[in-house]
């Protein structure tokens, strides 16, 4: 039998500043193009406590109120992808932290300078997916399959 499952997922979140700039297509675009399986995506305020925690392991940085307030400067949009080993491409399509070293063709290479303004988050290993996941979706996402794609790209 042809294997179709690969459930590897990642929280992907549109910050508002990609948001404010009419990005958050441009930003699905590359995810699709590349293969990768939309499971979830909602439009929403972050809140502070989940911001927070989502965040906690850069708390004693100096820039972390700045992040958090930067994050609820408006809306986002949370989203979760799945395919093969979409954590790390996943941050291969997004591009390094700082944009200044983001290589063109990335997302944050194409479309911003500024560490403090760069558009996406992206998870960066499959524990913290699996938790991301969980704290900014603790509903679930959907469960499908591309019936006709996944057969053709997995095979
Ligand atoms: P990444 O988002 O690429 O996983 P980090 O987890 O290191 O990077 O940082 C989380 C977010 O904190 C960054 O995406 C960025 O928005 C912000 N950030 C990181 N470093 C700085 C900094 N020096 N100044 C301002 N904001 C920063």
């Amino acid at each position: 039998m042809a294997s179709t499952e690969y459930t590897e997922r990642t929280y992907i979140m549109v910050k508002p500043d990609g948001v404010e700039r009419g990005l958050v297509g441009e930003i699905i675009k590359r995810f699709e193009n590349k293969g990768y399986q939309l499971v979830a995506i909602e439009l929403f305020k972050a809140e502070k406590t989940i911001l927070e925690e989502h965040y906690k392991d850069l708390s004693g940085r100096s820039f972390f109120p700045r992040l958090i307030a930067y994050m609820q400067s408006g809306p986002v949009v949370g989203m979760v992808w799945q395919g093969k080993e979409v954590v790390k491409t996943g941050r291969l399509l997004l591009g390094a932290t700082n944009p200044l070293e983001s290589a063109p063709g990335t997302i944050r290479g194409d479309f911003c300078v500024d560490v403090g303004q760069n558009l996406c988050h992206g998870s960066d290993s499959v524990q913290n997916a699996e938790s991301e996941i969980k704290l900014w979706f603790p509903r679930g996402v959907t469960q499908w399959k591309r019936e006709r794609l996944d057969s053709l790209l997995y095979e």
